[in-house]
């Protein structure tokens, strides 16, 4: 019997960290899904190898091919058996990121429809080691021949592959001399310098496509909608309105606005990235309905008109008048229906349902005063790294799309707010003694005399900080994007670095840098009297 999909990707799935990748215009059509289909991907990982794959039993079977498949039948090539891949794999043409298992570009370098040929079941005959496949591709046609020749010292099944001495065979043919994408006519190259789509190995294949491509259907369609309309997208129908309102004006004079549809466009492709960072936790909303040159408004219960497929939390110890019916943002969905309701930044709670007492994240927020300088926060977020690296413990930076810098700490749950702020606070009195030049203790912003505040307050049930890759309530949507530590050294850096007209491609080429708060569990150490000097 051949194991079932969900056992066949267990493979797949236990290479990859299940939340840090991404990879999948002139090209052919895609072949038809009522047939069985092939693709051959190239991909340029840490050796350039062509990804074999064939579609049967609900997966995509996989061999590696180092030098690629030939049609000249004096060619047999090496054939990597690897584990199966998701089905969703199929289309894509992108790039993994870096670190990634993976990690490199990948175009759809041919695919077509194949028939398995004297092999009732195609699937048993992979296991006897022995597979006849006519392919009828764009650039793979005719008879093509695997035999299984035994294991490499890893255990990997070598195969041999070669094409039989048909009609379609041609002397001298080498893969490499056919360099360009079936899918969009480019390669790996082009695609390497500028990915419209990414593929996070690490996720479930689902959500495993982070896709900017504008040729995506669904994207495509809220692009040609009116000012208001229908939208179908992850599988409801949203009713879109006033999306032609400009809601951030541009950053520079000249610039062009971005529109409610931009918003909507942001929040629908970054889904996959973003919602691990939503999910099982209430949802605070800040409104800016009429544009961030108004002001906006926290929002936090859900409006009656809420569509009933929004998943929901009540707030059992809602106090009289306190919003008690909370936004729980699940699908991609839901983002975009958030934007479509003005919804421009999204806080998630920082701790998850049931459990809503128990941090999973302690916070450090570095909020520049008026005086304080990018160098400055610059200056305070090293201190805070070269703390941390002192005291053993894992943080995760990010700007936040305006001025200041803030550190994720993922904990393991136990420890109330009460704990995560008095340690946050510790260590913050710690390194404000150092600078105490840049640091304001005072509680009131007019009493701070322009100085940054190390704010461990937001440590409390209800507080939040901007969820990442959330958009910001500024001139040219700025997003709070994660960055790596070493990035703190490049000149180009600013927390308002990335706006939502680039902060996919930023994506695309690094993957979710923030990725390790979500799996990271550690124990505040106890900081004695390291911090209290
Ligand atoms: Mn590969």
């Amino acid at each position: 019997m051949a194991p079932h999909r969900t056992e066949r990707l267990d493979e797949y799935a236990a290479k990859r960290d299940f939340a840090r990748t991404p990879e999948p215009s002139g090209g052919t059509p895609a072949p038809p899904t009522d047939q069985p289909r092939f693709v051959v991907q190239r991909h340029r990982a840490r050796r350039l190898h062509y990804d074999f794959r064939l579609e049967m039993d609900g997966v995509l079977v996989s061999w590696a091919i180092p030098k690629g498949p030939s049609l000249d039948p004096s060619v047999k090539r090496l054939a990597v058996h690897v584990e199966d891949h998701p089905i969703e794999y199929f289309d894509f043409e992108g790039v993994i990121p870096r670190g990634e298992y993976g990690g490199g570009d990948v175009i759809v370098w041919d695919w077509g429809t194949y028939e398995a040929v004297h092999a009732p079941d195609p699937v048993r005959a992979v296991e006897q080691g022995e597979l006849h496949v006519e392919l009828h591709g764009q650039k793979l046609h005719g008879r093509f021949v695997m035999i299984r020749r035994g294991e490499d010292a890893s255990g990997k099944e070598q195969w041999l592959v070669f094409h039989k001495r048909d009609e379609h065979a041609v002397a001298g043919w080498d893969a490499e001399d056919h360099p360009r994408s079936v899918r969009s006519g480019r390669t790996n190259d082009e695609v390497a310098a500028n990915p419209d789509a990414s593929w996070r190995s690490d996720a479930p294949a689902a959500v495993a496509r982070v896709d900017f491509s504008s040729s995506r259907p669904d994207i495509a369609a809220l692009d040609a909608l009116g000012a208001r309309g229908d939208w179908e997208f992850d599988g409801v129908t949203l009713k879109l309105t006033n999306l032609d309102k400009v809601l951030f004006p541009p950053r520079e004079k000249g610039g062009e606005p971005l529109t409610k549809r931009d918003l909507v466009r942001w929040y629908a492709t970054i889904a996959p990235v973003m919602l691990p960072y939503l999910e099982g936790r209430p949802l605070n909303m800040h409104r800016y309905p009429d544009g961030v040159d108004k002001p906006g408004f926290w929002h936090k219960e859900i409006p009656s008109h809420a569509p009933e497929w929004i998943t929901r939390w009540h707030n059992d110890e809602a106090d009289e008048g306190e919003s008690e019916w909370y936004v729980v943002a699940d699908r991609p969905a839901t983002l975009a229906w958030l934007a479509n309701f003005g919804a421009i930044e999204l806080h998630a709670w920082t701790s998850c349902i049931p459990h809503v007492h128990e941090p999973t994240y302690a916070l450090i927020d570095i909020d520049p005063g008026g005086d304080t300088s990018w160098d400055d926060v610059l200056t305070l977020t090293r201190l805070y790294r070269t703390a941390l690296g002192h005291l053993h413990v894992f943080g995760a930076p990010k700007v936040t799309g305006q001025r200041g810098i803030q550190i994720w700490v993922p904990i393991e749950p136990g420890p109330s707010f009460d704990d995560t702020r008095a340690w946050v606070e510790a260590v913050s009195r710690a390194i404000g003694n150092t600078v105490p030049e840049l640091v304001s203790w005072k509680w009131e912003k007019h009493a701070r005399g322009g100085l940054a505040r190390l704010d461990y307050t937001q440590n409390a049930i209800n507080k939040t900080l901007v969820a990442p890759y959330s958009v910001r309530p500024a001139p040219g949507a700025p997003v709070s994007m994660p960055i790596r530590w070493d990035e703190l050294d490049a000149p180009e850096l600013r927390s308002d670095r990335w706006t939502i007209r680039d902060a996919g491609a930023r994506v695309m080429e690094v993957g979710d840098l923030f990725h390790d708060v979500l799996t990271r569990k550690q124990r505040l150490p106890s900081l004695g009297d390291a911090a209290s000097t």
